[in-house]
């Protein structure tokens, strides 16, 4: 007798549990299922996420569930569409033979009357988000007065999203008699609160520690300066060639300019945030669960409970702003018992940051360094050679072997090796010959690099948008602190001239400024920002002079590699974009073979090269 059977599954679960290929239940699951097939009980069961909670409580409600009787029998809440999708997936594949049941979505965003009809056709389940839920009982669509089951998924989750209310007024909805089972990762008082005040006597299930995180996620963090975040992300992708990632980012505006740079750079990528078309998220999501898009660059709020297996890192591009959240998104690696890893790119004014997550999950971080150029190099060469060494090949290769073999003739098998994985590896070194080491050169600056940046002191800024851009004075302001999300005064010493400007900010804003700013598509114009060396003073006249005194550029490194396409100053519409872009733009221009040319072409490109071979196969994400 297998495992699920002694839990005492009936033969038609069974047979789908076989084809979904779960071969041993999980824990939360040798828990929860035997109680609830057996009694009629409340129910609370803690556990972290991707412990299996949907099989759970989906395995003994269906076969609880009478599929002959076509009435509402079970209510399942869920926080987000994404997930009330998800779970709706696999109950129908869990319950796949059984003759007649029927569960349908119910979400936001889409179609209210539809999903009504649905439902009025017979669904014996519904999966439903708490705010169309509610808006279907106001309008008289659903009628969940005689179901049997209630079920509130990643209660926290709902709580935490404000859906308080919502729940209460739906649970009172619903007859008194129905069994609840309430599942969450964490309880908070808000979850107990609910507990306490619609459930009898509930069982309890705990699996692992209440706010352990994940044993199988190790974390990591590497300490870079504010504006070479981006260029470690960069190397990260590069030392890692099958990354498979959620990157978070604190605001969607950072969210979608990172994912359009990283595009722009030849990764597949993609950003998912609230600004998006339902649509839109849900064809971004397509591909990164098709794994067309190897990093998901995403918010909190957008990403929350994204359910995909084998994600291989989760980076937090930003640390966010309330630590715990940290947790959800590690959360989002190591899941079915696959070992994930947590990156965090931190500048040192938030090193304190570390160890406070350090004591909320209970883990250790370690501290890593960027890789090297040449690390990176020797990374993407063996990778290369074991992809080259586990190629299948496709036998219609020996039609043309006779050609080739002359072409080769005279290489020995060496010669013949060296040449071929030069061809990859070529385009790394070439991109990486001219790159410095953020890493290794934080303690070597000290002499060009800007003075240090502390909170309470000011940091003047030189950027490349002026009067030429249709800002005064008073609209630059406005403009730096909508999109900066900085307070009244916060920018300060704005100084307009014709084709840049000068202001000034706390020093504790400077990370936002330099990350949010750099990049920043302003209609089309690609918005450039530095530190000046000038504090702009007591008079910001003097500062006609300081367009050299946007002295970032003399620290070298990045910027200053760029200055051929870079545009400040006087350029207008930077031949930035123009010549770094139009070739690479067009969607399916993806192939390799015509990358070295344009590369060669460029110069100061931003992407060294195909990320691997796999790129080839992978079709470019469409931008969004
Ligand atoms: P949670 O709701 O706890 O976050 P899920 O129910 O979404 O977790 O399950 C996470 C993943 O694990 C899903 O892909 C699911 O199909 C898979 N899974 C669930 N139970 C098992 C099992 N017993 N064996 C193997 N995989 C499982
Ligand atoms: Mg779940």
């Amino acid at each position: 007798m297998n495992k699920f059977e002694q839990l005492g599954l009936n033969e038609s679960l069974l047979l789908a549990i076989k084809d979904l290929g779960f071969e041993n239940p999980s824990e939360v699951q040798e828990k929860a299922i035997p109680v609830l097939l057996e009694q009629e009980t409340d129910l609370v069961a803690l556990a972290q996420t991707g412990t299996g909670k949907t099989a759970a409580f989906g395995f003994p409600l269906i076969q609880k569930i009478d599929a002959e009787d076509r009435s509402t029998q079970a209510l399942i809440l869920s926080p987000t569409r994404e997930l009330c999708l998800q779970i709706t997936n696999e109950i129908k594949q869990y319950s796949k033979y059984v003759k007649g049941l029927h569960t349908v979505a119910v979400y936001g965003g889409a179609s209210i009357t539809e999903q009504a009809r649905e439902v009025k056709r017979g669904a014996q389940i519904i999966v439903a988000t708490p705010g169309r839920m509610q808006d279907m009982i106001n309008r008289g669509l659903v009628n969940i007065k005689n179901i049997n089951y209630c079920i509130l998924d990643e209660a926290d989750e709902m709580l935490n999203m404000g859906f308080y209310e919502d729940i209460v007024s739906i649970l009172s909805d619903t007859p008194d008699e129905k069994r609840t089972w309430l599942f969450s990762a964490t309880m908070p008082s808000e979850v107990a609160r609910i507990a306490k005040k619609f459930m009898f006597e509930p069982a309890e299930i705990t699996v692992g520690h209440k706010n352990s995180g994940s044993k199988t996620v190790s974390h990591e963090f590497y300490v870079v300066n504010a504006r070479d975040r981006y260029e470690a992300l960069k190397r990260l992708a590069d030392a890692n060639p099958d990354i498979f990632s959620v990157v978070f980012c604190r605001t969607k505006r950072d969210t979608q300019a990172v994912a359009e740079k990283l595009i722009e750079d030849g990764y597949n990528a993609a950003a998912l945030h609230g600004d998006l078309s339902q649509a839109q998220r849900d064809g971004v999501m397509k591909s990164f669960r098709g794994r067309q898009i190897q990093m998901l660059v995403a918010t909190d709020v957008a990403a929350r409970g994204i359910d995909v297996d084998n994600v291989t890192h989760v980076v937090n591009y930003q640390l966010p702003d309330e630590i715990e959240t940290y947790n959800h998104r590690s959360g989002r690696t190591g899941r079915a018992g696959k070992l994930g890893t947590s990156i965090v790119i931190v500048t040192k004014s938030e090193l304190r940051k570390i160890s406070s997550i350090e004591r909320i999950i209970q883990q250790k971080f370690e501290e890593k360094t960027i890789p090297s150029g040449m690390e990176i190099c020797e990374i993407q060469l063996l990778h290369l050679a074991n992809k080259i060494h586990d190629t299948e090949i496709d036998h219609e290769i020996d039609n043309y072997l006779p050609a080739i073999e002359e072409v080769f003739q005279d290489l020995s098998k060496e010669e013949l090796i060296k040449r071929m994985v030069s061809v990859e590896f070529n385009r790394f070194l070439n991109y990486y010959k001219k790159k410095r080491d953020i890493s290794s050169e934080k303690s070597e600056r000290s002499s060009s690099e800007p003075r240090e940046i502390r909170a309470g002191d000011p940091v003047r800024y030189f950027v490349n948008i002026g009067a030429r851009d249709d800002f005064d004075w008073m609209q630059l302001k406005d403009f730096l602190k909508e999109t900066l999300d900085l307070g009244r005064d916060d920018v300060f010493k704005v100084d307009v001239k014709e084709g840049f400007s000068f202001f000034n900010t706390d020093g504790e804003h400077t990370d936002k400024v330099m990350s949010i700013l750099n990049g920043f598509d302003l209609n089309g114009r690609r918005i450039n920002v530095e530190i000046s060396k000038n504090d702009g003073g007591s008079s910001s006249r003097r500062d006609h002079n300081g367009r050299n005194s946007g002295g970032g550029r003399r620290d070298g490194g990045f910027r200053g590699e760029r200055k051929s396409s870079g545009g400040f100053g006087p350029r207008k519409e930077g031949g930035f974009r123009s010549d770094r872009n139009s070739s690479r733009r067009e969607p399916g221009s993806f192939q390799r073979d015509e990358r070295p040319a344009r590369r060669s072409s460029e110069g100061s490109s931003d992407r060294p090269a195909s990320r691997s071979f796999d790129a080839a196969k992978s079709r470019r994400p469409r931008r969004s």
